[in-house]
């Protein structure tokens, strides 16, 4: 879609409002809305101006100045609005109109252009797994210095198991997946699926995950990297939406119950080269070409730094442990869950991919996927094998490995502030080709260190209470 389409499209479905959206550094969408009046070609074409000194991660208020310059390509009609109004997604730039280095989408393009450069392939192609809770009511008791939060599942109350559902309630770990009425959020995620398919998303299909509490999934149909990334921001917005129009709230927090299931964002990949997949080979292990292996290879290797991309938050760790189905050791295994890459069962070549299963959905999938890239390209340039380095084949469950089993291989980091150190010290194949610039890997380490991992490890536990109060 080009400006004058876009122009056409308003013209088509008597828009009133258009809704200009950026990503800032930490993933999430802000936005501001024009009157139709005040949107024409120019405006579409040179961009807004908008204050960066007050979007998160980017410019100082001495250099506030900046542009959002709208991507035709990603205009949609919005549905959750009282008049009618379009969508669209903006890149960044200064006001001379150079592209802002922070800016994750320009991250996202790097990458790809990148990719082509390196003749290694012309495409990559992404299907993340988002997972999510659907709450009833979410009550966040912020009181000064503390601050606590209480949740009722969408499906009564999971912990006690018998009370709410009228005795239907899921258990922890149950919810894979049976039918309606024991599925009490199937009509919900029914209604998410048709709004993202307004949005002209691809779902490929939804269900219940294995988390009571209403835990769901809708997977989407897999595309390319920034067009990908740009999907992601749409979900949560869709999601969000329809789950407010419902009464009811969504979270994509990696961990937000104890002991049941956490939400994850496995991200399954491929490269491909003139309409041909990279990672087929009939002959190779999971029928694997040499050039996944490598690819695999790099991604295990760097996973240590990636992960402060991929699981950027202090929460991203309290998933990341034992006996949910949640990767916690750095190994790649054909079908194994509990590895950091699963490589699915599959004969036919263009279905041949990887699926990363560490990333969750506080990561910026711009940022994310093209740092997960970067890692898998350093391994094919290195000629990198997984196999030599110690990352498997792990066919067993690694959840009951004895422990001398386990002192072979390598664990994911325990924390945010581990992942951020491990960044500081490995991001060189980042800044490969200036896909990343320097000055975007230190502001996310001290962006992360100072307003996340400090401000949650300088606060009392509630947890603590229990241990301490009468010690
Ligand atoms: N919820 C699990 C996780 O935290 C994954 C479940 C699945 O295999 O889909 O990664
Ligand atoms: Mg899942
Ligand atoms: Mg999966």
């Amino acid at each position: 879609m080009k400006v004058e389409d876009v122009i056409r499209l308003i013209r088509e479905k008597n828009i009133e409002m258009v809704d200009f959206h950026i990503v800032d550094l930490p993933g999430t969408w802000q936005h501001v809305t024009l009157p139709v009046s005040e949107v024409d070609e120019e405006t579409l074409t040179r961009g807004i101006p908008f204050d960066g000194s007050s979007i998160r991660g980017f410019r100082g208020i001495e250099e506030s100045d900046m542009i959002m310059v709208p991507d035709p390509g990603t205009a949609v009609v919005d549905p959750f609005h009282n008049v009618p109004t379009l969508s669209i997604i903006c890149d960044v730039t200064d006001p001379d109109g150079v592209p802002y280095q922070r800016d994750p989408r320009r991250v996202a393009r790097n990458a790809e252009a990148y990719l082509k450069a390196s003749g290694i392939a012309d495409t990559s192609f992404w299907g993340p797994e988002l997972e999510f809770f659907i709450f009833d009511t979410v009550r966040f008791l912020n009181q000064g210095h503390h601050a606590f939060y209480e949740v009722d599942s969408a499906e009564g109350h999971w912990n006690s198991g018998r009370e709410g559902g009228l005795g239907l309630t899921i258990r922890p770990k149950e919810g894979y997946f049976p039918p309606s009425p024991i599925d009490q959020t199937h009509h919900l995620r029914t209604a998410m699926v048709k709004a993202l398919q307004q949005f002209g998303i691809r779902v490929e299909m939804h269900h219940h995950e294995v988390a009571s509490g209403g835990q769901g999934e809708i997977d989407l149909r897999f595309n390319t990297l920034l067009r990908q990334a740009d999907t992601v921001m749409e979900y949560k917005y869709v999601l969000r939406n329809v789950a407010n129009q419902h009464g009811k709230a969504i979270t994509f927090m990696p961990k937000p119950i104890f002991g049941d299931n956490g939400n994850g964002m496995h991200v399954h990949q491929s490269l491909w080269k003139d309409g041909r997949p990279l990672f087929y080979d009939e002959t190779g292990y999971a029928r694997l070409s040499p050039l996944a292996m490598h690819y695999i290879a790099g991604v295990l290797s760097h996973a240590p730094a990636l992960l402060a991309l991929t699981n950027p938050s202090t929460n991203s760790y309290r998933r990341l442990v034992p006996g949910y189905e949640a990767p916690v050791n750095i190994v790649f295994s054909h079908g194994n869950r509990s590895a950091a890459i699963r490589i699915p069962r599959t004969t036919e070549p263009k279905a041949s991919r990887i699926e990363f299963r560490t990333p969750d959905a506080t990561s910026n999938p711009y940022l994310a996927f093209a740092a997960i890239l970067m890692a898998g390209l350093d391994g094919i340039k290195k000629k990198l094998d997984p196999v030599k380095l110690g990352f498997g084949p792990m066919d067993r469950n690694i959840y009951a490995l004895s422990a001398e089993e386990l002192a072979n291989i390598g664990s994911v980091p325990g924390s945010l502030g581990e992942a951020l150190n491990n960044l500081r010290e490995d991001h060189d194949w980042l800044t490969e080709g200036a896909v990343f610039s320097e000055d975007l890997v230190q502001t996310w380490i001290d962006y992360k260190q100072k307003t996340e991992v400090d401000v949650v490890n300088l606060r009392p536990h509630p947890m603590e209470f229990e241990l301490y109060f009468n010690s």
